[in-house]
Order: C-alpha cells, then structure tokens, then sequence
C-alpha cells in the first residue's frame, strides 16, 4: 500500500508537470509537444524507478490492463481497417471474451458508440452528448501519420428542422473540425427541441469538461497529442449567448472595440469611426466594461481560451448574409431603388453567364427573382464574380462604385496572398465604404454588421484569408444533419441513427497530400482535364483559364507527361488590360481585360500554374478574368 500511495504521488507529480507546459502561453505547439515527449521519457523513468520497488501483484495487474487496452486498440484497428460489419465482430467478441472477459461483448462498446438511451429528455427539448474524444478518434484512425498537435475549431449554430402548423423543430449542434489536418466537421453534440434552452451554458457544459481534461493528456495509440482550440465561429446571436454578452441591437454589443451605439430611427447604430479602444481577453475576463456582459459563460473555465481574439468574424453571416443581402434589398427589394425591368435584365444576364460559371461551384446562381432565397454560396459568387459583371451597365455610378467597394474588399481578404499585402487598403476600402454607404443612404446603415466589418483584417491577420475560418463547411454539416430528419418523430434519434451509421463506415483516409488526377486520356502521354484536389481544370472552356506564378494568362489545351514533368499546352494571352483603373488598378488583384484573338502557343511546367480564373466571355473580342483561390502553396 505504501508503495501505491508512492505511485499515485508520482503520477500526479507528473500530471503537475505536464500541466504546467500546456499553460506556458509562450510555448509554440510544437516546443509544447517536444516538452510533453521529453517529459514523457522522464515519467518513464521516474516510474521505472517506483516500480522496482512496487508489490509484484500491482505489476502484474498493470501489464494485465495495458495489454487487455492494447487489444482493445487493436481489436478497434483491425475492425476499422478491414471494413468488418459490426455483427461479425460483436460475434468474435463473445468468443474472445470468454478468454478475454475483460473486452467487451459488442462492438459499439469496444467503440464507446453512444447510446440512444445517453439521449437526455428535458423539458425543453432532447439532448445527446456524443463526445470530442470519441470523434478524435475516429478522425486520428484515418491519418497515414499522426499529426504533432490539434488545432480545433468549433461551432455552435441554431437551424430549423421542420416546422408545421401544430408545431416547430429547431436544433442546436455543437460541432468540431481539426483545422491542421483539414478534418470534415464532426459532431460533439445535439439539441433539439422548439426553441433554445434557456441556459446556453448547458449545451457546452460536457464539451467544455471534457476539453479541459483532453488538453492535459489527449493520448492516441500512446502518443500524446496537445490539443488548442483555434477559433469558435459563431454568428452574432450565437456569439452573444455563448460568450455572454450583449446581442447585436445592444449598445455596447461590439465584441471587438469599445464603440458606442446609440438608438436611430428604431435601430441601434454605431458610430463610423475606427479608431475604439480594441477589447482583449484580459480586459474581458476582468469584466471592465460592464455594459457589455449579460451573463458568464461557462467557455471561460478553459484558460488558454481567448474571449475575443479566438472568436473571428464569420464573413458568410457578416459579409454575405449580413451586408451583401442588405445591399441586393435597397437595390432589388420591395422598395428598392430599381424597377422590376431593371432587375429582370439582370436575370437575364446571371442566366446568360451561367454555362461560363466554373464545375468547382457545387450551386448555380439564379436569378434576383430569387435573390432572397440564395444561399450564402450564391451570395458569394455574385459578390466576387457575377455582381461586377452583370451590374455595370445597370446601376447608377454611385451605386456600382460603392457595390465595387464591397467586391474589392472581398476579393483581398479571401485572397491568401492579397489578404496580407493589401491588408491596411482593405481597411481603407472598408472606412471609404461604410462612408459612402452612410452618404447615399444615410445613417440608419451603420448597424452591427457594417461595423464589425472594420474588425475583418484583424482577423484575418490572424487566422488568414477568410476561408480559413468561415462558417460554410459548418452550415453544410448541419444540412447533412438535417437531412437525416425524414419524420417529425424523434428528430434526434433520427439524426444519432444516421451519424453511427456513417461512423460505422470504413472511413476514407485522410492524405495531407495533394490528390491530382489527370483524365480524359487522349493516348499514352496526352490528357485533357487535370484535377487538383477539388479543382478542376482543363477540358472545358469554363475550367481552362489560368495564371502562372510569373502572371501570364494562359488558356489550358490539353496536359502532356514528358518523362517525371506535367507540361501544360495551350495559348498565352499576351495583350491584357484593367477592368478598371480606380481605387487602384484592377490587375493589382489580377482582375483583367483579355482580347479573345490575341494569343500565342506556350507551353508551361504545372509547377509553375498559379491560380485559376472565372471568365466571362463579354462578345466576340473580349473576355473578363476574376480571379479564384490560388492553385499553388506559394
Ligand atoms: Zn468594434
């Protein structure tokens, strides 16, 4: 007994130790991960040491346990791996138990699978923990190498599932990606019922317990791994609930800066000035401004957690939801500045440039007839790519030129390059923005989403371009989730059902290689369409013009392998102007004007392709080039 109670003072000496390096805030994951390996080989050590000394019978149980959990692992593997059905290894499981009793009797407890029975009732609706562990494990299972930490991000969003005349369904999923390895989102957990409990805490209460006990000793196949969370994207309603804080139509709701808000015309506004006091983390947990707070959020026992910075603007709710709705409303909407022919020409123009619209968009842009049910992926194409194009010869200058504002903006914080070079002239294009925008519509615009767009290149200085810390591939989780729902019966249940089913697959592994495929074989050497990951390129028109890294537009005809290199054929567009010479020339965000005839043969490395374009064929002599996210790591 003395010898255990020796045992149990070392390990918690050692879990002290380990402790104090994941709160060493100066400490890089990586120098926090050689750390954790170094005093992993010292805890080796220092046990090797005590276990000389221990009973031979806790020695024995020790090895008994490590083997019993190293078969389990393996067990788990080897089930994963060879894509045996869940009845096949239940059925081995009741054979190897009566040698084994220690394992388990079904596979869905050799996989902690949560239970339907783990649903809790409560009066507000029906809850289901399903785990962040259970789901890192999953993930790590698919890796060909385990990766040397974990960076999360996490998102909380609300989202109807059917609503009738007797009753509503919404549900809450909290929901986790492992950013550095580019994980599919997963989910931690799930509420549903009619309307949001009333206590937001509640849904992160076992997230949060759980998380804090991971980052300690997050270990897989005996690795330790460190575990951070990168960002928790959330919209403004969300945000205010989960970070406890005043919502978007407070005065001091500003989760950023110290702006005041004051009331106008039934709206709260916030003043157009940039230059607030910046909010910080420390400042926040102090609570110095008490106006700001509605409540504590249980987020703030995790104590590396940074109550502002780790929560980034989310440009899909405040960019496209939020502004780009808003500007298609007083153009468009019911009393919109302009008539119905107006927009109709529009449509007729998204409807003309739609077979020129790149294979990579999974959704085509329909007309403003339907402007108000567009996703924010149709928001999205029409703010960079369509919107310029179409809208030009259709609004007053004023207008157009505060629309290209907006455009521009965009198209340097969504640009993993743009977004660091031209950083403080989106804070300027932004300042000029919401000036003009305040000019020609008045005040009452300066609402929440137009100021904490001053806060976006902040953010992305941070995290990077917007994309890397958007909340799509969320909001496409939830459509999975919520296309699980077929009957309003037991939603929950439904959707639990259809989430094991899909862990049960044989996930597909998780290379952090590029995948590129070349296609459309023409003979032994000679392809036509190459894909890079989710890129198409080459074969049709619409997929066939892009930049080298030297900046030369060239016109993709078909692929060539000579010897180990990837040569790309095609014509090199030598004559290329700007769309536009104001605020700043168009090239500088490559947006050019290309004359259709006037091209020359080339023949280019693939190592050296840059970036893919939108193209909009304007008439016989013309074409425009948008640019799309680069191709290339450089
Ligand atoms: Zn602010």
């Amino acid at each position: 007994m003395k010898n255990y109670k020796v045992y149990s003072e070392l390990k918690k000496k050692q879990k002290k130790r380990r402790d104090k390096i994941f709160k060493r805030t100066e400490l890089s994951f990586s120098d926090a991960y050689s750390e954790v390996k170094n005093a992993s080989a010292q805890d080796f050590e220092e046990e090797g040491e005590i276990n000389n000394r221990l009973d031979i019978d806790f020695i024995i149980e020790q090895e008994e346990t490590q083997k019993s959990s190293n078969l389990r692992d393996s067990l788990v593997d080897w089930s994963i791996k060879n894509k045996i059905n869940r009845s096949a290894v239940s059925s081995l499981l009741k054979i190897l138990n009566k040698y084994h009793p220690e394992l388990p009797l079904t596979y869905n407890t050799l996989l902690n699978t949560p239970k339907t029975s783990d649903i809790k009732t409560l009066d507000s609706g029906d809850y289901l923990y399903i785990g962040l562990k259970h789901n890192l494990n999953f993930i790590l299972n698919t890796l060909n190498e385990m990766p040397d930490y974990i960076e999360l991000d996490i998102c909380l969003d609300g989202a109807p599932i059917y609503e009738n005349s007797k009753n509503i369904c919404c549900m809450w999923p909290l929901i986790g990606k492992i950013f550095n390895i580019n994980s599919k989102p997963f989910t931690i957990s799930l509420f549903t019922g009619q309307s949001k409990p009333n206590d937001i805490n509640f849904l992160l209460k076992d997230f949060v317990y759980e998380f804090i006990d991971l980052s300690k000793s997050y270990t897989f196949n005996n690795i330790i791994i460190p575990l951070k969370i990168r960002s928790i994207i959330l919209d403004a309603p969300a945000r205010s609930s989960v970070c406890g804080i005043k919502g978007h139509g407070g005065y001091s709701s500003c989760p950023k800066c110290y702006v005041p808000g004051f009331r106008y015309e039934n709206k709260t506004i916030f003043s157009n000035d940039s230059d607030y006091e910046k909010r910080n983390n420390e400042k926040f947990r102090a609570r110095d401004d008490k106006e700001h707070h509605s409540h504590y959020s249980i987020l703030e026992k995790i104590v590396d957690l940074d109550m502002v910075e780790d929560f980034p603007i989310d440009y899909l709710h405040c960019c496209l939801l939020g502004i780009m709705r808003r500007i298609l409303d007083i153009f468009f909407g019911f009393k919109g500045f302009y008539d119905a022919k107006t927009k109709h020409r529009i449509s007729l123009k998204i409807a003309m440039y739609e077979n020129q619209q790149p294979s990579d968009f999974q959704r085509r842009l329909r007309g403003l007839e339907k402007m108000n049910l567009w996703k924010g992926s149709e928001l999205r194409t029409f703010a960079l790519f369509v919107g310029p194009v179409v809208l030009k010869s259709e609004l007053q200058k004023e207008h157009f030129d505060l629309f290209m504002y907006f455009h521009l903006i965009l198209v340097i914080l969504v640009d993993k390059t743009f977004c660091f070079k031209f950083n403080d002239l989106a804070r300027t294009l932004i300042q000029n923005f919401t000036e003009n925008f305040i000019t020609i519509f008045g005040q009452k615009y300066m609402t929440y989403n137009f100021h904490i767009l001053k806060h976006l290149p902040d953010d992305v200085l941070k995290y990077g371009a917007l994309d890397n810390f958007s909340s799509f591939p969320f909001e496409n989780h939830i459509g999975i989730l919520k296309r699980s729902v077929k009957s309003p019966a037991k939603p929950l249940q439904q959707i639990y059902k259809r989430l094991m089913e899909r862990m049960n697959e044989v996930p597909e592994k998780i290379c952090n290689k590029r995948k590129q495929k070349l296609d459309k074989q023409i003979d032994n050497t000679t392809f036509l369409r190459l894909n890079i990951d989710d890129i198409t390129l080459g074969y049709n028109e619409k997929d066939s013009f892009v930049q080298d890294i030297d900046g030369r537009i060239v016109k993709i005809e078909k692929f060539v392998i000579e010897g180990e290199t990837v040569y790309l054929h095609g014509v090199e567009y030598v004559e290329k102007a700007n769309i536009y010479e104001l605020p700043f020339e168009s090239s500088d965000v490559h947006e050019f004007k290309i004359k259709n005839q006037n091209f020359v043969p080339c023949k280019i490395n693939l190592n050296v392709l840059y970036r893919k374009f939108y193209r909009f064929s304007i008439n016989e002599d013309f074409s425009l080039l948008f640019p799309m996210t680069p191709i290339s790591k450089l």
